[in-house]
């Protein structure tokens, strides 16, 4: 079971701010942020080339948890960003897709 599944099982623990029958958020392990949340869905989907049809509903579903946690913490106006790494040349670690949720400072421009 990956590591993402195992803190969705409570197997490992996390530092949860959002959970439904769907999604968890919870704040990343080694922040690149002042604010670096996590969103996952429940569901194990390996990367973002697994997403399927079926999916739609959960990633949509996704956009409006990410929105919710951005107001209820209270940087929605200000701002904030959302990334998602796909493969080894995306830099993912971590084959559970996750949505990187960045907030609390001026983030500038994307580096690639
Ligand atoms: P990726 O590079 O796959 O897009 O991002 C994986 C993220 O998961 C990294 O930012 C890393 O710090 C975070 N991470 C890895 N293991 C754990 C863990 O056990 N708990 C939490 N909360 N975050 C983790
Ligand atoms: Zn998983």
């Amino acid at each position: 079971m990956c590591i993402f599944c195992k803190i969705v099982n409570k197997e490992i623990p996390a530092k949860v701010v959002y959970e439904d029958d769907l999604v968890m958020a919870f704040h990343d392990i080694n922040p690149q942020a002042p604010i670096h949340i996590l969103i996952i869905p429940k569901e194990h989907i390996p990367t973002v080339n697994d997403i399927e049809e079926k999916h739609k509903e959960l990633i949509g579903h996704i956009f409006t948890v990410a929105k919710t946690i951005a107001k209820e913490m209270g940087f929605a106006e200000k701002g904030y960003r959302i990334l998602i790494n796909c493969n080894k040349d995306g830099g993912q670690e971590i084959y559970h897709i996750h949505f990187h949720l960045f907030a609390g400072k001026p983030l500038g421009p994307m580096i690639c």
